[in-house]
């Protein structure tokens, strides 16, 4: 992988200083470029810099990319891994058929990553909580404003230091169902993660902030009943002792940690549904005392127990607002596993040497 250097290093953030979430970036990012006819080619590590663009590249009017995120941790033995890049490369590929962006080598993105990943050791912070995020992209970079699939493209990899995603940590979330918005339907690109995806779910997101929740919970967009997902996460409900999922219909995310979360539990013989369940059932359960627990999965937060839901001007309590022990479980064997701290049955920590 040929390597073009930089001659002056970025500051890195202080030991113990708060990360916050994708704020700072590392000194090079991996790049690859894609023109027609020539399909991926100079694949390279580069100075992650500021880039010169003309303003009628497509990606900035019509929103052709995709990205994924994934986290890589030190290890006991001060070695790197990342989890399960495997699964998203796959997705990345998935979410590019969706958006008739061509599909690259995963090969050779991973290949790139590790390179990447080797020169930055130095940035992988090592507090407890905090980890290197991975956030490749594909950009659209044809200069035209036709809408039509753009026949060049910009495939890159930037890292950043990362603590908790949300500013209070482990503390639960409160969630305000969003029943007028929606941001992803049937046969859109909700199930890609596709650049288009975030601003459709900006508004419900201000909106929830501004009456003090942390984030939307969104529900099916033809009813408005069916619970969909969190801003950047799967939800999960424990409802009289059995672990509920949205089943994936074509309008959710399919999310790696959802997934895995889904595996531990099976295996650790809970009682585990993936189907569609509506607010209604959600709130029939809180009232009732059915609703035990409420989290929401995703590599930027991982697990984040839930601890008050607002439909329809009724605040529903889960837990006593307190993180539930299902929650905890998941939270500390999904950790555990990334931090190398419990054993690996699954393969799901990818070695980096
Ligand atoms: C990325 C993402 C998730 C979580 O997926 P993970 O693979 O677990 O990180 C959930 N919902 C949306 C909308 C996402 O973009």
């Amino acid at each position: 992988m040929e390597i073009i250097k930089r001659d002056v290093l970025k500051e890195k953030p202080k030991e113990g200083e708060a990360l916050g979430f994708g704020r700072y970036f590392t000194d090079y990012m991996f790049t690859m470029k894609y023109t027609k006819g020539k399909g991926w080619h100079d694949a390279k590590i580069e100075p992650n810099v500021p880039q010169p663009f003309d303003l009628a590249t497509s990606v900035l009017h019509y929103a052709q990319g995709i990205f994924e995120g994934m986290k890589a941790f030190i290890q006991p033995d001060g070695s790197i891994a990342v989890f399960r890049p495997y699964e998203n490369w796959a997705r990345m590929n998935r979410s590019a058929d969706r958006m008739c962006i061509p599909r690259f080598p995963e090969e050779v993105a991973e290949e790139g990553l590790e390179a990447l990943l080797k020169l930055e050791k130095d940035w992988i912070p090592t507090a407890p909580g905090t980890a290197l995020y991975i956030r490749p992209t594909i950009v659209a970079t044809k200069v035209a404003l036709g809408v039509h699939a753009s026949t060049e493209y910009l495939f890159f990899i930037i890292l950043s230091p990362v603590g908790s995603y949300y500013a209070h940590g482990l503390e639960p979330v409160k969630l305000i169902v969003e029943d007028f918005y929606s941001r992803s339907s049937l046969g859109g690109t909700g199930e890609a993660k596709c650049l288009g995806n975030y601003a459709a779910s900006i508004k419900a997101g201000e909106i929830a902030e501004e009456k003090g929740f942390d984030q939307a919970l969104w529900l099916d967009s033809a009813e408005k009943k069916y619970v969909e997902e969190v801003g950047s996460m799967n939800m999960f409900f424990v409802i009289g002792g059995e672990v509920v999922t949205p089943a994936l219909t074509g309008s959710i995310l399919p999310g790696i940690t959802r997934k895995s979360c889904l595996q531990i539990l099976r295996e650790k013989g809970y009682a585990v549904a993936e189907r569609r369940i509506s607010i209604d059932e959600v709130a029939e359960a809180a009232k009732s005392g059915a609703l035990s627990e409420a989290f929401g999965t995703g590599t930027a937060a991982v697990i984040s127990p839930v601890g008050l839901i607002r439909y329809k001007d009724v605040d529903y309590t889960v837990n006593g607002g307190k993180m539930g022990e299902i929650t905890r479980m998941l939270y500390d064997t999904i950790t555990g596993i990334q931090y190398g701290k419990l054993p690996d049955p699954h393969g799901w920590r990818k070695a980096v040497n």
